[in-house]
């Protein structure tokens, strides 16, 4: 039977890395039927809204979507589409594994670690209160009588709210991701030192929750030595559990250390529902150039595979997209930074060469 997904392509980069994963995901043989969902600018123009209600019912439909990368409009124009889906569809965790492959030049070949990113609150919610606003003003007034600190009439706020309920959802998922994929450690990255009230609460629920998991090891670390010993010495690390806004930059780090954005995939995980979808973003300056490396994508793939009870196709196509790395031929620009441009694949060559890999395995 065929897997209903919702296919939403994203803009910049995405439709190209979308189409090369729906290429090497059909080429699998299992079977999608594809709802295809528009939202960002494209959506706008179609129906005067970045995000219709179209794509939330499609995706609560379906309960799986496989998503490109979608534009953000920098300081101005419609909130970010990423953020609104999350927190529409309480897509509450974040999964973003970062791993060396042979053949991939990067900083270090024996990374593995993944990410678990709380991803509906903290400052990156965007709950925001803009400058000269009257709201902007009372709740500056407010924090002056009840705190005693005066923040300027003329400052922009962004709230940090962090919930001992979010908190203990995000870091039970990390301690049973650890114990379903049979890992050994979590680590909460945290400024609990500086911001008791959020970070704290995070930091102490996440040990509260540890004790339920005393065969997995626990172990917690202030974000700024957390991001230094990330560089320095990366292997220490198995799951990393964090509050949105550390997740999203530790998960970006991470993708450096094993290579960089074209081979960081990820998953946007709600309770009987998931997005996948690379961690890298819309990429604009290389729209429409074929260009970019799709692998992100297609590891996105893999694990919307595992997720839909497919473990032995998603290992198959991780070995096919492995394997095309190792060989090193069919690889985009930034897997081959000295190589010359004759000698340089685009998006599509990457998806036939996985294809071909598929094909190979499958007359075996
Ligand atoms: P980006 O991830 O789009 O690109 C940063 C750089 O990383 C690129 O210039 C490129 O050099 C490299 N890169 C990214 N993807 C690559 C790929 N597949 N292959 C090779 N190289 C790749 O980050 P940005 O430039 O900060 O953001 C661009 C837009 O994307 C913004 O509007 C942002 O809000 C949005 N964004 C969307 C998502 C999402 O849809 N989930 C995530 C992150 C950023």
């Amino acid at each position: 039977m065929a897997h209903n997904v919702t296919l939403i392509r994203g803009d910049g980069i995405g439709p190209e890395v979308t189409e090369a994963a729906k290429r090497v995901l059909e080429a699998t043989g299992v079977e999608f039927q594809w709802e295809l969902a528009h939202v960002g600018d494209a959506a706008q123009d179609l129906f005067g809204t970045p995000l219709p209600d179209f794509v939330f019912e499609s995706i609560k439909k379906n309960k799986v979507a496989l998503k490109g990368p979608v534009t953000t409009p920098v300081g101005s124009g419609f909130r970010s589409v990423n953020v609104a889906l999350r927190k529409g569809l309480e897509l509450y965790a974040c999964v973003r594994p970062c791993k060396s492959y042979p053949g991939v030049p990067s900083l270090y070949k024996d990374v593995d670690i993944v990410i678990v990113r709380e991803n509906i609150e903290d400052l990156y919610a965007g709950i925001e209160f803009a400058k000269g606003n009257p709201e902007t003003e009372k709740l500056i007034k407010l924090v002056k009588e009840t705190k005693g600190d005066t923040i300027l009439m003329d400052s922009g706020i962004s709230l940090k709210t962090i919930s001992e309920t979010r908190s203990e959802r995000i870091v039970s998922f990390a301690f049973e991701y650890a114990r379903t994929h049979q890992r050994k450690k979590v680590t909460a990255m945290h400024k609990a030192n500086i911001m008791k009230f959020s970070d704290g609460l995070f930091l102490s629920v996440a040990r509260e929750v540890a004790k339920r998991y005393p065969d997995i090891e626990f172990e917690d670390r202030i974000a700024d030595n957390m991001n230094m010993q990330l560089v320095k010495n990366p292997q220490q690390f198995d799951i990393v559990v964090a509050p949105n806004l550390y997740g999203d930059m530790a998960s970006d780090l991470c993708a450096g250390l094993v290579g960089g954005l074209g081979v960081a995939p990820g998953a946007n995980i709600g309770d009987g529902i998931a997005v996948f979808e690379a961690t890298h973003g819309s990429a604009p300056k290389y729209a429409g150039q074929n260009k970019v490396n799709p692998i992100a994508m297609m590891l996105s793939g893999v694990m919307m595979l595992q997720h839909l009870g497919e473990p032995k196709v998603a290992k198959r196509l991780e070995k096919a997209i492995a394997d095309v790395i190792a060989e090193g031929k069919a690889l985009t620009y930034d897997l081959k930074p000295s190589a010359p441009a004759d000698q340089i694949a685009g998006t599509s060559d990457v998806a036939d060469a996985v294809i071909k890999k598929l094909e190979a395995d499958n007359s075996r």
